[in-house]
């Protein structure tokens, strides 16, 4: 759980603050056999981020070098923990993305210290990646939470060693004269089902803290945080809007 959290702000149009422990916990639904279910080839129009063969689209964020992740059985891409987050070489703004992950079946830690990465929309703004199935934590630490903001409107996780699949729309925010003159705005479908609908954004993910807007270019890479936990990713593509 996470420390002194009573010290934080209170998260705007909410009776909640950042990581409150006591924000209501999003219902369960069960996703189906979906995340049964073989993982299926991208839309013609596709930008592919990783198909399995290689990393070559990815590289790390604070010095650029090549991606150290591993690949492994084929077609999956693995933390290697320690060696720190990724980015995409080719930056996006608004855009329809997909990702695949899994987390480890073997069960390690608990809360936030399990089968926890992330996905980061222009390195700043994060979707949850979490194994939270039997795992309880603060509401907006869930998967497909928008970090420390909102929590997703059901959680609608699979099982560890199975694959959720995310579908995310993004609308990028939009900065004129430096000046924020329209926030980002997120759609989320986890496992087929609606997560976050149209959730506007009330600035870039901190930890402990409310995020504000810093602006930065029209378009940004997509990070994949590396928090220590072997979480695997498998067909990660992406379309611009
Ligand atoms: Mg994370």
């Amino acid at each position: 759980m996470t420390k002194n959290y009573e010290n934080n702000p209170i998260i705007p149009n909410t009776d909640w603050k950042v990581h409150d422990q006591i924000r209501a916990q999003p219902e369960i639904v069960v996703p189906g056999s979906l995340c049964e279910l073989p993982s299926v080839t991208p839309p013609s129009d596709a930008t592919v981020l990783f198909d399995g063969s290689n990393t070559e689209e990815w590289v790390h964020v604070n010095d650029d070098r090549p991606c150290e992740w591993e690949i492994i059985d084929d077609n999956i891409m693995r933390v290697v923990p320690k060696t720190k987050n990724i980015k995409t070489k080719k930056s996006f703004g608004d855009c329809q993305l997909h990702v695949e992950w899994s987390a480890p079946t073997e069960i390690k830690g608990e809360g936030q210290g399990r089968g926890n990465s992330g996905i980061f929309m222009m390195g700043d703004y994060e979707i949850q990646v979490l194994d939270d199935y039997s795992n309880p934590t603060y509401a907006d630490g869930l998967s497909c939470a928008l970090y420390g903001q909102k929590p997703p409107l059901v959680n609608s996780s699979c099982k560890p060693g199975q694959w959720h699949i995310y579908d995310i729309i993004w609308k990028a925010p939009i900065f004129t004269d430096d000046e924020l003159t329209s926030p980002a705005y997120v759609t989320v479908i986890h496992n087929g089902v609606v997560v976050q609908n149209n959730y506007k954004l009330i600035g870039r993910t901190t930890h402990m803290d409310l995020g504000t807007y810093a602006p930065h270019p029209a378009k940004g890479p997509i990070w994949l945080q590396d928090h220590g936990d072997l979480v695997s990713f498998r067909n990660i593509w992406i379309r611009d809007l």
